[in-house]
């Protein structure tokens, strides 16, 4: 009876791995921006009004129903007038996955026993559903308002992703004078009855930094918590709501924005319904000066945890975006997780045996997972080990430029581990059985080809055919297919391919937007008072200096029209005055907030570079950050404005959020697996070179660029 149910639970514990982590589908929980709610619209008419800031529906951070904010509605209704406010949901890269939804809900807190909107939900095309009514008839507190979706017969819905918002408006022709109420957490919820949370909230560590806490609980095991609240003292008696926290993080960063402050904290968990537990024992911590040196580790460390504590459980590598799909891997950002791990071993944030354990698990996963020709996809799913075409059908098979990142990472990791004994050789013998295992040459195409192409799939073939051309992030991938021992290309392709001067090339280059310059590789222009030897455009986003060089040492990269660490200086000292000038005159533009490149953004991911057309008024803290090497002062006033200044919108438990736009006062909630690690990365080689001594170490590495000199030699 024993081994039966053993047999069972297993069966169990596997089949909810392999589930997609389920989302509560959300259209406000908090604005990440005082003021106003980027995500939203107010527009009025005839007499009736609606208080507005930009057009936008204004934050209050003094009422809420979960700290630390909730929308306000201050409206006064004409007779002849109407008022509409529209709340939009903001859809996230990944989350894309929902819990079963059963009804509407959100709460409301109304100053005075006025006349309250009607709302309506939006559908994907555009068009409203019918009114309803909000039943409420207290004021000065908050009440729950639900309505069952089932209720709602309309054609056009039959999921939460079919709503795209809320929208509030006047409710009769009535008069009436100023009244406001608060909005906040507009969700669809599965069940009517919350469950109880029965876990007790118990706070593990506090941390204090400069200007903000750190706090950790214990990993949440009850399904029906639903959210943290972190409660913040000055006195140790009097506590308030400073935070929430989703139930699949057990960290929370408060920035108090005070040095030298003594806090004390107490959580709580709350089901769907709000309903709060007790709260936890009191702790407290003092914010505390630091140096440049503690700063620059903080922010290493910070951006660390999301490869650390934030990884794909199955596979110990990373997610493409937290939050997003937690059981999807994606490639490069493990190559450069990889390389993080590192720096954090190195200094100390996790022991020798920690990093030794997740680097068996690392290997083991990529030795079973799926290849094609030795090549992995963008993204693998963790349970199973098979490509994810998240990307799209034809994205289904190899992606030779993600793999190469992970290369990269593998080849410092393989020096890394050094030690004699079992665990160390056996990252290490594995490491180098994915290495020669990669056919890069089978990505020549055809076996004269000029070029690597990027993609292969089993059943499309070269559909996408995409030819890898430069300039751009993918040099490292011509460097290790160089450097291959098992299934090298030839050192000419370096320049046949990457550095292609014919008409494929000067096309492929031209087509990048609204310039011919460095359309033949070769640039040769000045900037900003700065010549440019090789780049398109003036250089391009500045991820372009990160991806290659964050274990291959630019230093000893020398063709025959540059060396790429000071190109890559050159391109970085571009783009920063590109942004003190700010021809555009975006708001928070200059000498400490520079840096354009890949990002989210409040409108789109976009690669973002120093030309105006490409500059949509958002900077991304990796841009400068990850510039450490090439531009360590101008760097520096960028981290310090980041933290100290934007710290209370920007910094979060995984370091700096993925990027920020002041013009339209927006700041990304997620991080990103591609932007948190180049931070670290770079920061360290700045520091002591460590990442690039360990990978410059492989002796393939060494061997591959003597075969490059001599090709340059020849030519
Ligand atoms: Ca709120």
């Amino acid at each position: 009876m024993r081994a039966k149910l053993l047999v069972f639970s297993l069966f169990i514990s596997f089949a909810s791995i392999a589930q997609e982590y389920e989302y509560t589908y959300t259209f406000f929980t908090n604005s990440a921006m005082s003021g106003d709610y980027f995500f939203s619209k107010t527009k009025s008419s005839g007499g009736s009004a609606i208080k507005s800031v930009n057009g936008k529906i204004p934050v209050s951070v003094t009422k809420f129903h979960t700290p630390g904010n909730a929308l306000e509605l201050t409206y006064k209704n004409a007779a002849e007038g109407k008022w509409q406010a529209t709340i939009f949901r903001q859809e996230k890269r990944g989350m894309d996955h929902f819990k079963k939804a059963e009804f509407l809900s959100f709460w409301i807190y109304r100053l005075y026993p006025l006349e309250l909107p009607v709302f309506q939900l939006m559908r994907k095309d555009s068009s409203l559903t019918k009114k309803f009514y909000i039943n409420i008839t207290e004021y000065n507190q908050w009440k729950q308002v639900t309505i069952p979706l089932a209720s709602i017969k309309n054609p056009g819905i039959s999921e939460p992703g079919d709503i795209i918002a809320i929208v509030f408006s006047q409710m009769s022709k009535n008069e009436c004078r100023e009244n406001s109420i608060y909005i906040d957490d507009i969700e669809l919820l599965p069940a009517k009855k919350a469950a109880k949370v029965t876990e007790v909230p118990v706070i593990q560590s506090l941390k204090g930094y400069a200007k903000h806490v750190d706090i950790t609980w214990n990993k949440i095991t009850d399904k029906n918590v639903h959210l943290i609240e972190i409660n913040r003292s000055e006195n140790g008696s009097e506590y308030h709501p400073v935070g929430i926290q989703q139930n699949f993080i057990n960290r929370f960063t408060d920035y108090t924005a005070e040095t030298g402050k003594k806090y004390y904290y107490m959580i709580s968990f709350l089901n769907s319904g709000y309903k709060l537990t007790n709260l936890s024992l009191p702790d407290s911590v003092s914010t505390k000066p630091m140096t440049d040196d503690e700063l620059l580790t903080m922010v290493q460390e910070a951006s660390f945890r999301y490869y650390w504590e934030g990884c794909e459980l199955n596979s110990g590598m990373a997610k493409e975006n937290i939050p997003g799909r937690h059981n999807m891997m994606a490639t490069g950002a493990s190559g450069f997780g990889i390389m993080a791990l590192i720096v954090g071993t190195e200094r100390g944030f996790i022991t020798r045996e920690e990093s030794v354990a997740r680097f068996v698990t690392i290997v083991n996963f990529l030795e079973k997972a799926e290849t094609f020709h030795g090549v992995y996809s963008h993204f693998i799913d963790g349970p199973t080990g098979k490509a994810e075409p998240f990307f799209g059908k034809r994205d289904n098979g190899a992606d030779l430029v993600e793999t190469s990142f992970l290369m990269q990472g593998l080849l410092a990791a393989r020096q890394y581990f050094s030690g004699d004994n079992a665990n160390e050789k056996l990252i290490r013998d594995k490491i180098t059985s994915i290495w020669e295992k990669a056919e890069w040459d089978w990505f020549r195409q055809y076996p004269d080809s000029k070029f690597l192409y990027w993609h292969w799939s089993p059943d499309q073939g070269w559909v996408i055919n995409h030819r890898l051309i430069g300039w751009n992030e993918t040099m490292v991938t011509y460097l290790l297919a160089i450097a291959s021992p098992a299934h090298p290309v030839p050192a000419s392709m370096y320049y046949s391919g990457w550095a292609n001067q014919d008409s494929t090339g000067i096309k492929y280059r031209s087509n990048w937007g609204q310039t011919t310059d460095g359309s033949r590789y070769t640039n040769g222009n000045t900037y900003f008072g700065i010549k440019l030897d090789v780049g398109v455009s003036n250089g391009g986003p500045l991820f372009f200096t990160h991806y290659s060089y964050m274990a291959f040492d630019p230093h000893f990269i020398t063709d025959k029209y540059t060396n790429y660490f000071t190109n890559n200086q050159n391109i970085a000292k571009i783009n920063y005055r590109y942004c003190v000038q700010n021809p555009k005159n975006f708001k928070g533009y200059g000498e400490n907030a520079w840096g354009l490149t890949a990002s989210d953004g409040p409108f789109d991911y976009s690669a973002d570079e120093p030309v105006p057309w490409q500059d949509c008024g958002k900077i991304a803290p990796t841009g400068a950050i990850s510039s450490f090497p090439y531009t360590p002062e101008e760097s520096m006033k960028a981290l310090k404005n980041y933290y100290y200044n934007y710290g209370k919108f920007l910094w979060g438990e995984y370091g700096f959020k993925d990027a920020f736009d002041l013009t339209n006062n927006w700041c990304s909630e997620i991080y990103m697996g591609l932007n948190q690690a180049p931070m670290v990365v770079m920061i360290e080689n700045y520091r002591t070179g460590l990442i690039w001594k360990l990978f410059m170490q492989n002796p393939e590495i060494q061997n591959g660029l003597k075969k490059l000199n001599g090709e340059s030699k020849n030519k």
